[in-house]
Formats: structure tokens, sequence, C-alpha cells
């Protein structure tokens, strides 16, 4: 079932793409595969599915332990600062660095063990009380602070569009978050990359990339329901 969804996936991101006129290549799928056991992540896997996402510390570490090593872990869920020293070695990117004080305890463990970590910026771009996320007005600071830590390495943005009954009313939220990665981009800052830009799940990935995702994390259309 998995790899007939993921065909499935796999096309519905061709088809966004082509309507874009975006090249395929530029757009990574990660499959989520939270709460999803580790046979399901090697269905995937035997199709050459590389990039997952987990949501918990706990589970990237029992999986990596069971799972083939070449494949690439994204730390996708709120991650708290507690956990960081097991997770940094083990995710290829974090997406979901929420506050300052979280890159500060990244930089703090990776520093002792002389590490580079690779992250993306969670943005509230809709403002939502129930989501983490550095607010708007407060990215650009926030991306400044977090540059002048060496071994912390800004690779982008990422955001979790709200949850609607139709993808369009989440094509303004992508939007705005292209023209932060294009903005701050422009001002090429020292130790920042704008690179990627994780946008679009299951049910609002076509809008996603026709908005310019280059990340889409999709774990329902995949895996099926939680
Ligand atoms: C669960 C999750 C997804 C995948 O959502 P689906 O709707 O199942 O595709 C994407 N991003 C984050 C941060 C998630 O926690």
């Amino acid at each position: 079932m998995v790899r007939e969804q993921l065909q499935k996936v796999q096309e519905r991101m061709e088809a966004a793409c082509r309507r874009a006129g975006r090249d395929p290549k530029e757009v990574t799928l990660i499959a989520v595969s939270k709460t999803k056991p580790a046979e399901m992540v090697m269905e995937a896997y035997a199709q050459g599915q590389r990039d997952f996402g987990e949501n918990k510390v706990q589970e990237i570490l029992e999986k990596e332990m069971v799972l083939p090593k070449d494949i690439r872990w994204h730390m996708i869920g709120h991650l708290q600062r507690n956990k960081v020293r097991q997770v940094i070695d083990k995710a290829v990117l974090i997406h979901s660095v929420d506050s300052v004080r979280l890159a500060q305890q990244i930089e703090e463990e990776a520093l002792k063990r002389d590490l580079d970590v690779d992250i993306l910026l969670e943005v509230n771009v809709a403002r939502e009380e129930s989501k983490f996320g550095f607010l708007p007005e407060e990215v650009e600071e926030g991306i400044l602070t977090i540059s002048r830590f060496p071994h912390v390495h800004i690779q982008g943005l990422m955001t979790i569009a709200p949850f609607v009954e139709n993808s369009e009313e989440n094509r303004n939220v992508f939007k705005k978050l292209f023209q932060f990665y294009v903005d701050m981009k422009s001002k090429n800052i020292d130790n920042v990359n704008m690179d990627v830009l994780s946008m679009g799940m299951s049910g609002d990935l076509e809008v996603a990339i026709e908005e310019g995702a280059t990340m889409i994390r999709v774990g329902t259309s995949i895996f099926g329901s939680r």
C-alpha cells in the first residue's frame, strides 16, 4: 500500500512542478513516518525514498537504530531544549527551530562535540496561538542573532500552515513565507543560507510547490491516517 501511495504523491509533486514550470529535482519529498512502524518506513525505502520526517526525538532514536544508515532523518516537531543533545547528531536538518533560546542550546551542545548543525527557522506565518515559531516581525532579528552561532547553520525557513478545508486558503501563507525567504536571501547574511523552504503537507502540497517550496513534508498521503 505504501508503494502505491508514495507513487501517487510523487505524481502529484510532478504535476504541480509542471504547472509551476519548476524542475521536480528542486523539490525534496520528506516522508513523515511519525507513529508508523519501521516496516512501513522500509516499504518506502525499498522504493528509493531516503528522506524521512519525525516529530519526536525518541522516535528518531528508536527508528535510526534499526533502519538503514543512509536514511536522512528530519526533525520536524517542536524540540525541547533538554532533548537537543540526543538529536543533533542524528537528524540531518532540524526544521523546527522556534526560538533563539533553542538555537543557543544547539550551539552549546554542538560546540562541546565539535558538530555542525543545519537548521531551519520555523515561522508562525498565520499567527496561530496554538503553534510554535517566530512571528513574522521576529524573523529577521532571530536570523541575525542565530547567524552569530558558529556551529549552527541556518539553511532556510519552515512553516506549518493552518488546517483548512480548501488548500487554496493557504496560498497566501505560502506566498508570505516565500517573500521572507527571498528578502532574507537578498541580505546575504554571513553564515546564513536561504536555500530550503519547507512547506506543504498532504492536503496542500500542490499549492506549496506552486508557491516555491523546496521541501514538502507528507505523512497521511503516504502512510495513511494516524
Ligand atoms: C505530521 C506532520 C506533517 C505531515 O502531515 P500530513 O498532513 O500527515 O501530511 C508535516 N509537518 C509536520 C511538522 C508534522 O508534524
